[in-house]
This record gives structure tokens, sequence and C-alpha cells, in this order.
């Protein structure tokens, strides 16, 4: 890794002498200093850098200078190298209101085994401005009190689901959902509730899911981050952190589009394409119409539904009781069933074996001041994955 390492270093030496002068040094001026080796300096100087901020829900996003504070303990700072656009980011922008909460967004701290909340997305308050973005690929720049997994100069990929490796959940086989610190809709650090980040006029802006990567620099949690094989390019590597896990694209023999059924209900197309049924459904999209279809179109006798999407309007899913009689099955599926900490290293050693295609989910490139053109790009349906570059290093 000591490619993007060492490029950091310089950067760090660079900010020292010019932060007094120059906000935020233009992308053509780090490369000017790419040569440079000094000493290694975090935190101190450390002062504006750009970001994609979201002031209001459906509109777009705004490239500001921002201040990233450091990192508290049990927290690393990371140099964000590059992110990507996920459905995700855009259900959060739409908003007109919070994320569903089921561990009670709006307090901090740990989540108590205990608590339940039957809270909806219509109950919570929108929440802006806010930093979205939870793909990413990055590198320490610094590392609070209490962290000795990551070191300054370590290439990481940020996680929206966290892993303490402690709790019963971490320790199981059959749960990748951490029961202490995973996954966090709350818009402030995971363990105070507060946040890192605050605008020109020292206003804070909130984060997201504990990633909040359309950014320069972040500060995520220590059980929000995992170690990346540095010998993985930063755009494969981004895709690590959310979309290869929980994107579905290959294998895909039979295309339907229900335009082209007219009145036929698409399960019906289903179950006879497959002779009575899939074995296996996965809803991606976040309907609950959709996931009633998923299951309506599944095998009597075996087969099973698997929910990855979030759905978005917080409707109850309705399916029938007979059929569930009659061995169908359904199930939820977050982040794919990824235990960060332990099966991203395996996915991207599949990467490098050749056996992930990660190059086909790549579809667009752009800088962050084009970061609208990557939501334009998928709202049209003409990205997969558009990879978002803070200074074109590749
Ligand atoms: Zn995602
Ligand atoms: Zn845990």
């Amino acid at each position: 890794m000591q490619r993007y390492g060492s490029q950091l270093k310089s950067c760090a030496l660079l900010h020292a002498c010019i932060d007094s002068v120059l906000p935020v040094p233009s992308p053509s001026f780090y490369s000017s200093v790419h040569s440079i080796s000094g000493v290694w300096l975090t935190g101190f100087f450390f002062r504006r850098r750009a970001a994609a901020v979201c002031r209001a829900g459906g509109e777009p996003l705004v490239i500001e200078e921002i201040v990233v504070d450091p990192p508290k303990a049990y927290e690393l700072r990371i140099r964000i190298i590059c992110t990507s656009l996920c459905h995700s980011d855009v259900t959060f922008w739409r908003m007109k209101v919070c994320f569903f909460c089921p561990f009670h967004c709006c307090s901090s701290g740990p989540r108590q085994a205990s608590q339940v909340c039957d809270a909806t997305l219509q109950d919570f308050p929108g929440i802006f401005p806010r930093i979205l973005g939870h793909e990413a690929f990055g590198v320490v720049e610094s590392v609070g009190e209490h962290v000795d997994e990551f070191a300054a100069g370590d290439s990481v990929v940020p996680t929206f689901l966290g892993q303490c490796s402690e709790c019963v959940d971490c320790k199981s086989d059959r749960s990748n959902i951490c029961s202490k610190y995973g996954f966090m809709p709350r818009p402030g650090m995971l363990r105070d509730g507060t946040s890192r980040f605050s605008d020109g006029s020292g206003n804070p802006i909130h984060h997201l899911l504990g990633v909040s990567s359309f950014s320069e620099y972040t500060v995520v949690d220590v059980n929000h981050a995992v170690k990346m094989n540095p010998v993985v390019p930063p755009s494969m590597a981004c895709l690590l952190s959310c979309g290869a896990s929980t994107g579905k694209k290959f294998g895909v023999t039979h295309f339907i589009n229900p335009k082209d059924l007219g009145e036929k209900p698409v399960r019906q197309e289903i179950i006879e394409i497959t002779d009575g049924g899939a074995d296996y459904c996965f809803e991606c999209i976040g309907l609950a119409a959709v996931m009633a279809d998923a299951f309506k179109s599944s095998r009597e006798g075996w087969g099973k539904t698997i929910i990855l999407g979030v759905e978005m309007h917080g409707t109850p899913v309705s399916i029938p009781s007979l059929e569930i009689l009659h061995g169908k099955s359904v199930m939820g599926s977050l982040f794919g069933g990824v235990k960060p900490k332990e099966d991203i290293p395996i996915l991207a050693d599949k990467y490098l074996n050749k056996e992930l295609e990660l190059e086909k989910f790549v579809t667009h490139e752009v800088d962050l001041k084009d970061i609208n053109k990557a939501f334009d790009l998928l709202l049209q349906g003409k990205s997969l994955r558009c990879t978002i570059w803070m200074d074109r290093l590749k």
C-alpha cells in the first residue's frame, strides 16, 4: 500500500505548509508535491476540506469547504480516495423524513439488547444538512485513543454495518448484525452522538450510517472500518464496502419487463419459466409490493425469498399465510449476510483470484465536483456504479 501511504504523507506535509493561506489545496497542487517526502503530521493544522453536502432532501448536493475534526477515542480519520453512489444514498437523499429507527436512532451510545422501537419512516423529521455516501475506499490519516487495530497509512474500507467481534451476534455464525455497534441510522457518531463535521459558519453537519464518504476526509468508529489489501485497486475495494455484497447482477438468464407482459402478472411468468416457481427470489429495490410478488413467485415446498432492499415507505409486506404453510419461506439479509471484518478480506481475495468480476460493476467515473452527475446517471438508469474520485488518484 505504500503507494497511497507515501502520497498521504506528502499531502499531510503540504497541508501543514499552506493551510494558513489556502483553505483547500487543489488536486493539481497535490500532484505537484507527490515526490516530496515529509514528516508525518496528523491532525495539526488540519483545516477545511471539500465535501458534497446534502442541504435538503431531493436537491442537488453542494460542494462546500468543511472542517473535519480529529478522531476521538475509538475513531479513525480517513482520507477518502474514492467513493461511489449506491441506491441507499438516493433513498436517504430523497427522504423528507429520517430513516426508520429500529434502535432508537436519535439516542447515542451502544444499543441495549432489550431496546425495542416500533417507529417507522414517518415518525422522524428530515435530517439535513448531511454528508451522504457509505461505499468508499480510503487511507487512515490519524487515529484516536484506544485504537490498536489501525495505524496511519493503512488502506481501509469504511462500512455502514459495524462489527465489535465481542457481542453475542458477532460471535455467532448465524448473524452478521452486531447487536452493540451494528447498523447505525442515527445522524451522529456511534458512541457520543456528536458530529465531526462542521460548515463554514461552524454549524454541525450530520453523518450518514457511520461513514459519510462524500467528503475528502471523514471520521468513522473503529468498528465501522475494515483493513483492505493495498493490492486491490481503490475503485474495486470501494465496491466491497457495500455494492458487491448487496448488489445482484450476475448469473441472470432471463430478464422480464412487466410492460411486455400486458395483463399477465410477473409472478405468473416466473412460475411458468421456472416450471413451478423459483428456488430463490431476491428483492433488491425496497418495495413491499415487489417483496410480496417475489414471495409469490417462489416454489412451493422449498422456495425461499430473501429481502435485500430497504422498504422506503415503511409499508408492511402482505403475503398469504397458506403459501407459508406450503413450505415457502422469507428472510432478510442486511449487507448480504457479510460480517465486515471477516468476510470483506475474503471477498478481496476472491477478486484477486479472479472469482469476483468487480470491474463489471463500474460503468462511470466522475470527480467529486461533478457528483450530481452520478445521481443523474443512477436516476436515469444509465449507471450501475459510478466511481467518484476525490482527486483522480489511480
Ligand atoms: Zn449501499
Ligand atoms: Zn458485535
